[in-house]
């Protein structure tokens, strides 16, 4: 029987996405068991993380500066925008390292039924974005759901004013799919494959 701090920890862990009560109690077990090394490290980590931890006033994003880390790097084509829903697909298609643009993110997608509409998404920034002339291709890296491409359409007649080459991530997303999910050979093929809308 562990005490109830031990418990609360685990309880805390067992909401993490992808554990559960079980494994939660094995990441505990372990932390424990390695307390000397282990904890100050995650302590110290987490603390960083939590003091610093702020989203990016020109993407989106979350980092822990802001600008940030996509935008600042002067490496990057900054011609080139990937429109994406959350954070998790920006970290999904950086992860690959597939895109050498910057991204935005939208921070959902428009939906009817849960009465999500242009306003409440991150249009207006991106519409700002692109109004200067600076950025040549936009790439609608929406999900491959029905409010994903509903999505990209409506996003694809407003950017339409303005002198860009607008593309959509082609096939190779499985319908139904999310970014987030998929493996590097999937998107690469996908983001080769992306075409004029
Ligand atoms: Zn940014």
């Amino acid at each position: 029987m562990a005490s109830q701090e031990i418990e609360a920890l685990s309880s805390v862990l067992a909401r993490l996405p992808g554990l559960g009560p079980r494994s939660a109690r094995r990441a505990v077990l372990w932390l424990v068991k390695n307390r000397e090394q282990a904890l100050p490290a995650l302590l110290e980590a987490l603390d960083a993380v939590s003091e610093t931890l702020v989203e990016c006033q020109t993407c989106g994003n979350v980092d822990t500066r802001d600008p940030c880390g996509i935008c600042a790097d002067p490496r990057r084509d900054a011609k080139a925008l990937c429109v994406v829903e959350d954070v998790a697909d920006v970290w999904a298609l950086d992860r690959a390292r597939l895109f050498q643009g910057r991204y935005h993110v939208l921070g959902g997608r428009l939906s009817a039924l849960d009465g999500v509409g242009p306003e409440d998404l991150n249009i207006a920034s991106l519409m700002d974005r692109v109004a200067d002339g600076s950025v040549d291709e936009v790439v609608l890296a929406m999900n491959a759901t029905l409010e994903g491409q509903t999505t990209a359409h409506y996003l694809a007649e407003r950017l339409e004013e303005h002198n860009l080459r607008i593309t959509q991530l082609a096939h190779g997303l499985p319908v139904g799919g999310e970014l987030d999910y998929l493996d590097e050979g999937t998107l690469a093929q996908a983001l080769r494959a992306r075409r004029p809308v």
